[in-house]
C-alpha cells in the first residue's frame, strides 16, 4: 500500500520512511523544502519514494492532492522547538491546524484505511501535578492544558499544540464514527526520543532537533541540569510502532499508545556516555519521578525497548 508520511525530513519521521521501504510499503512524503526533500530520496533510493512540496501545512486544501490515492496516512509534522516567539502561530497553529488540513484531506478520501498520529506523552501529563512520585501513567491520561495556560511559557505551548492536535484528531474520529468511509486512528505518545539520528532526515550537528539537542547538551556539559521529563525511549523503536500500527489485523480499532523504554536521568546519561555505564546512584533521582506503563502497546505489538546503556543511543546521536 501508499503511505503519505508528513514530517520524513526530521528525527522521527526520517526512520519511519525508512522502516516503510525496509517493509515494502510505497511512500508519498510531504516536504517543506526541495532541499529535504531530494537528501531522502538520495539516501534511500528512488524506488517506492514518491516526494511533494506542502509549503505550508495549514494553508485552506493543503494535503488535498497529496491524498489521492494513499491508503495509509502518517503524520508526523509538528514543530518541537521552545525557541518561539508567538506561541499560538509558532507552535498551536502549525500542530493543530496541520492536523485538521490532514483530517479535512481523510474526509475526502475513499482509499486511506488507517491513520497514524504522532502525539506525545505531553498530552499525557499533568503539569499541575509535578513529579507525582509513584503514580504511573497510561494511554487513560490527558494533559488537561487549557488555551489560557498555553499561553503561559513556550513548555506549555508545545504541550498544548500536542494535546489539542491530538484531540481534534480523537474529535474527528468520533463524530464520524458512524461512516464507513471515515478510517481508524492510532495515536502514539513518545516521551523523549533519543537514539540514531537518520542520514536521510535534514538534521545537522548546527540544527539538531529538540530532543538530540537536550542529550547533547547534558553529555557536554559539565553539571547537568535537573531531568524535568525522566522517561524516554528509542527512535527506532517509536518507528517501529508506527509502521506496526498500520498492520489492521494486529490493531483492528482505533487505539491510543504510550510509548517508553524506562528512566532516565541527564547525569546517568552522561556517565554512559563517559563510561559505558550508569551507577545506581545517578539514576536515583528519577525515583522521584511519575512513570509510564506501555504495557498495552507491548501486549498489541510486542515491542521489547532498546535501553539506555545500548551504546548506540547516545554515541550516533551526538556525532551527526
Ligand atoms: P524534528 O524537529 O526533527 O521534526 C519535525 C518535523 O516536522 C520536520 O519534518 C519538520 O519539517 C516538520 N515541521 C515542524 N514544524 C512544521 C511546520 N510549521 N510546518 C510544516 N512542517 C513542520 O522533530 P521530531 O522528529 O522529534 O518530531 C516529530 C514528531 O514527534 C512531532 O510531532 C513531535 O511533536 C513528536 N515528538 C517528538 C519527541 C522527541 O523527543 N523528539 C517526543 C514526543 C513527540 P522541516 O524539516 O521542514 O522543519
Amino acid at each position: 500500500g501508499t503511505v503519505l508520511i508528513t514530517g520524513a525530513s526530521g528525527f522521527l519521521g526520517s526512520h519511519i520512511a525508512a522502516r516503510l521501504i525496509d517493509q515494502g510499503y510505497k511512500i508519498r512524503a510531504t516536504f517543506r523544502s526541495e532541499s529535504k526533500s531530494q537528501l531522502l530520496r538520495n539516501v534511500l533510493g528512488g524506488k517506492n519514494i514518491e516526494t511533494c512540496i506542502v509549503a505550508d501545512i495549514t494553508a485552506p486544501g493543503a494535503f488535498m492532492e497529496a491524498i489521492v490515492g494513499a491508503d495509509f496516512v502518517i503524520h508526523t509534522a509538528s514543530p518541537f522547538t521552545f525557541k518561539v516567539i508567538d506561541i499560538n502561530k509558532d507552535l498551536i497553529q502549525p500542530a493543530v491546524e496541520g492536523t485538521s488540513r490532514m483530517l479535512e484531506a481523510i474526509a475526502s478520501s475513499s482509499t486511506v484505511k488507517r491513520v497514524v498520529l504522532t502525539s506525545s506523552f505531553a498530552a499525557v501529563v499533568d503539569p499541575t501535578k509535578g513529579p507525582r512520585a509513584g503514580y504511573t501513567y497510561t494511554e487513560e491520561d490527558w494533559n488537561p492544558m487549557t488555551p489560557e495556560k498555553a499561553l503561559e511559557n513556550n513548555l506549555f505551548g508545545y504541550q498544548a499544540s500536542k494535546t489539542f492536535a491530538e484531540k481534534a484528531a480523537w474529535d474527528f474520529t468520533k463524530s464520524n464514527a458512524g461512516n464507513e468511509k471515515t478510517p481508524s486512528l492510532v495515536t502514539i505518545c513518545p516521551p523523549m526520543i533519543f537514539g540514531p539520528v537518520h542520514p536521510a532526515s535534514g538534521i545537522t550537528k548546527d540544527a539538531l532537533n529538540e530532543s538530540s539537542a537536550q542529550l547533547l547538551k547534558a553529555v557536554t556539559s559539565a553539571d547537568p541540569a535537573p531531568t524535568r521529563m525522566p522517561v524516554f525511549v528509542d527512535v527506532r523503536d517509536v518507528a517501529q510502532a508506527h509502521v506496526d500500527a498500520l498492520d489492521v489485523a494486529k490493531i483492528p480499532n482505533s487505539e491510543r499508545f504510550v510509548v517508553c523504554a524506562g528512566k532516565f536521568t541527564w547525569s546517568a546519561i552522561k556517565e554512559i556516555y563517559e563510561s559505558g555505564a550508569a551507577s545506581a546512584e545517578s539514576m536515583s533521582p528519577a525515583d522521584d519521578y511519575y512513570s509510564i506503563s506501555p504495557k498495552k502497546i507491548e501486549d498489541m505489538m510486542g515491542i521489547k525497548w532498546i535501553s539506555l546503556q545500548s551504546s548506540n543511543l547516545i554515541e550516533q546521536q551526538t556525532r551527526v
